[in-house]
């Protein structure tokens, strides 16, 4: 079997939809830097056709041509439709990898379309989308199928068929209610991979709890049928309502479970252990604390207190640990400062802010190299509202004009239609109860 798992992480597209929570670009930056460094297979970097997310876009795709950011590839999402494909390469010309969605199923046909769709039209405005991008230059082409697992499975044999004769590389099953279990996810997979013979990427969500074994089985089910399976995952399992399959959980269940292990070849980029670094820098992003009993990365992970699995665990580990937490990048002890601490922020003032690059062992060579950096530091927590992490300020550091690029984000302001006429009749300098 030459077949491959791949991982395609979320997190930069569908963990930032999550309600209630999302990242500043620079914290999307630094998870595209450390996906990279985690060799994961692709991020799925943002919406090239929203306008706030143009410059990070851009400027993440400098970093691929910079040769920093080098294993990861970088992946627009956008709508099936032509239009929403030339929108996003005249906004980021430098894209090369899409993932185009259109619904599948017939309650989101009719509930969503409100009859003014047919399942025909779904086909037909993907397939012009794929030929769109053909035409772009993309080099990654993947269809979505949105709520594939409430969709009929021939549509869905039908609709991949299409989307790859129009030039589409891969099929995206996505379970975007959380609806499916293990069996079904098998099957379906593997139905829809023996007959369309393409890779397949499964895209799993957690209402029911079973987002990273549907993960699993649903990759076997593409490799059995002889196809590459590319496994969706969001770091620490953030997205929207219960989640998205946890990376990590993903990768261990690949790596360590009964039916898998040593069955299964994983892309072989993939550094499990810098997984820890990027969990805890990724919860502190999105200020969501890992809950103590993560897999792999919770504080309880490899924690023994009962007297029979304490003893039995030091006596041998493998008694009672499945597998080490040196894999996974822990065992170093966390440095916290309890003494002074000198931080650096918005209202932050050049000496402390030298203190805290002296530190990172990072050097100023003149006055105005100092001043820029500060400048940029101090917009950077403007934008994060949180103090710094090292990765953060080296990144400002060493990439200065990608980091200026990232976090500017200019409002869209026209004033036309009402607007215009609010403006026209003087309302906007009216004094107007707000408070
Ligand atoms: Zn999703």
């Amino acid at each position: 079997m030459n077949n491959r798992i791949y991982f395609v992480d979320v997190t930069n597209r569908d963990g930032v939809q999550t309600s209630r929570l999302g990242l500043a670009k620079l914290q999307k930056t630094i998870i595209n830097l450390m996906l990279d460094d985690m060799g994961i297979t692709q991020s799925e970097f943002g919406f090239p056709t929203t306008s706030h997310e143009i410059n990070y876009l851009n400027g993440n795709l400098e970093l691929v041509e910079r040769n920093v950011i080098t294993k990861t590839k970088l992946s627009g999402w956008m709508r099936g439709i032509a239009a929403d494909v030339e929108l996003s390469f005249k906004n980021v010309p430098k894209l090369k990898n899409i993932n185009l969605s259109q619904s599948t199923s017939e309650q989101m046909i009719h509930g969503k379309y409100m009859g003014k769709k047919t399942s025909r039209d779904i086909i037909n405005m993907t397939c012009e989308a794929v030929e769109c991008a053909v035409s772009k230059g993309a080099q990654i082409i993947g269809v979505n199928a949105e709520d594939a697992s409430r969709s009929d499975i021939n549509f869905l044999i039908k609709y991949a068929w299409e989307a790859k004769k129009s030039g589409a590389h891969r099929f995206r099953y996505c379970d975007t209610l959380g609806y499916e279990d293990p069996k079904t996810a098998y099957d379906r997979i593997y139905t829809i991979a023996k007959e369309v013979q393409m890779p397949i990427e499964v895209h799993y969500h957690n209402d029911l709890g079973m987002a990273a074994a549907c993960s699993v089985m649903g990759a076997k089910g593409a490799i059995d049928a002889g196809v590459d399976a590319y496994i969706n995952t969001a770091i620490n399992g953030m997205g929207e309502r219960a989640g998205n399959a946890d990376l990590v959980s993903c990768l261990l269940a690949v790596l360590k479970s009964a039916g898998f292990k040593n069955k299964y070849v994983i892309d072989e980029n993939i550094d499990l252990s810098k997984i820890w670094k990027l969990a805890k820098y990724t919860a502190y992003a999105f200020r969501v604390p890992l809950p103590i009993n993560q897999p792999a990365v919770g504080d309880n992970a490899f924690a023994h207190e009962s007297g029979i699995h304490a003893d039995g665990a030091l006596k041998d580990r493998r008694n009672y640990e499945l597998y080490d937490y040196e894999e996974l990048g822990r065992g170093e002890p966390e440095i916290i400062e309890t003494g002074r601490m000198i931080t650096t922020g918005e209202y932050g003032g050049i000496k402390g802010f030298r203190n805290v690059y002296e530190n990172l062992e990072l050097e100023f060579k003149d006055e105005h190299e100092a001043r820029n950096i500060l400048e940029l530091a101090r917009y950077a927590n403007v934008h994060t509202q949180q103090p710094l992490t090292d990765s953060e300020l080296k990144f400002i550091y060493y990439y200065p004009d990608i980091a200026a690029k990232v976090m500017t984000v200019s409002p869209y302001y026209e004033p036309q239609g009402a607007i215009k006429e609010r403006m026209d009749a003087k309302l906007l300098t009216m004094p107007h109860k707000i408070i």
